[in-house]
């Protein structure tokens, strides 16, 4: 029982380092500038952030969400990355059993590239190539390495469909609705089909579809969206990819039993 509690909580910190990390990515990313140089600065005063100021979620709190120089509010959406981050950690580690599994290696880069994917989406409506096609050899290796050890190839052929399941249906609702989607939202069903298997990849997909569309219809009649403008979608096939990850399964027992 000890053991368990000690390595979660080093998962959730872990997770919030890590979640600070994407933090830079999302900001720099697009951008184009490095994520290692220079060191974290306030974006509105330009200030550097000494280290005591940017421990994940503790600093936000402790400065009550201003910058220690010019007192400007610090966007929620970094505490926020932080501790999705950390949370999604701890319940990857909780669905591998509290114990080391190879498992966690795909997992981890998954919720990862998610958050950064969806933080970039929901700031700039793109899913850059520079985040994304990196990330699918590296899938590919990852679910290489868990087949390997162990012993099963069965995972291989798996995510080779699943990349099929995420990438075509999406690439050709691309080319048909260039407006709707993008190939940016094709390769990222790609990656997490690879990850997820090809049956999570067919929940996660019919989940994104459908809390986007829950969120479509909300946004247009709160007034806030209209009919044509671009809701980003990598965020609700993130959270598509999220679902399948942790319920993929059961979901899957579910809709089979639906025939
Ligand atoms: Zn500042």
């Amino acid at each position: 029982m000890f053991y368990e509690v000690y390595s979660s909580v080093v998962f959730f910190l872990f997770g919030l380092v890590v979640g600070s990390f994407d933090n830079v990515a999302i900001y720099r990313i697009p951008e184009g500038k490095s994520l290692w140089a220079p060191r974290s600065f306030c974006p509105q005063c330009g200030t550097t952030i000494a280290w005591y100021d940017n421990v994940p979620l503790v600093s936000y709190i402790v400065l009550r969400g201003r910058c220690r120089h010019c007192a400007k509010h610090i966007p929620v959406r970094y505490p926020l990355v932080e501790l999705i981050s950390g949370s999604l950690w701890l319940a990857v580690f909780a669905k591998a059993g509290f114990t080391w599994s190879i498992e966690l290696l795909p997992n981890l880069f998954l919720v990862t590239i998610l958050i950064i994917v969806s933080g970039i989406d929901l700031q700039k409506q793109i899913i850059p190539n520079k985040v994304i096609v990196p990330s699918i050899p590296i899938a590919l290796a990852c679910m290489g390495i868990v087949a390997l050890v162990r012993g099963d190839y069965h995972v291989i052929t798996d995510s080779l469909i699943g990349f099929a399941v995420g990438a075509v249906p999406l690439g050709i609702l691309a080319l048909a609705l260039p407006r709707g989607m993008g190939m940016g939202d094709a390769k990222l069903a790609a990656l997490t089909g690879i990850i997820l298997g090809w049956r999570s990849e067919i929940i996660a997909l019919f989940a994104g579809f459908f809390l986007g569309a829950i969120v479509g219809v909300l946004l247009m009649s709160l007034g806030k969206k209209g009919r044509k403008s671009r809701i980003p979608f990598g965020p609700f096939l993130s959270a598509g990819a999220i679902i399948a990850l942790f319920w993929g399964p059961s979901l899957w027992d579910l809709y089979v039993g639906l025939f």
